[in-house]
Order: C-alpha cells, then structure tokens, then sequence
C-alpha cells in the first residue's frame, strides 16, 4: 500500500516537471522568435519581413 503511493507520487512529480520543462522550452522559443516591432512570429533567426530591428 505504502508502495503504491510512493510509486503515484514519483510518476505525478514526473509528469508535473516534463510538463514544467515543456512549457519552459516553449515560452522561451516563442520570445525568442517573436519579432518586437510588429509583435509577428518570426521563421529562423532572420530580420522579420517588416524590417523592424529584431
Ligand atoms: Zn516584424
């Protein structure tokens, strides 16, 4: 019995920081690609086509 709870627990927290660590890697692609002049999500490391500064 006491097993089985050990065992829920380690594969809830599992999930909780693969969930963490996806949204982490997420957000920080998307500020990174998103362009600060228009606000457009940006394809690659390239200027944006607005030819706004990066
Ligand atoms: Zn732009």
């Amino acid at each position: 019995m006491v097993f089985k709870i050990v065992l829920l627990f380690l594969v809830f927290m599992g999930v909780l920081a693969w969930f963490g660590k996806m949204h982490w890697i997420g957000g920080k692609r998307f500020s990174q690609t998103k362009c600060r002049s228009c606000g457009r999500y940006r394809i690659g490391k390239g200027p944006c086509s607005c030819g706004g500064k990066s």
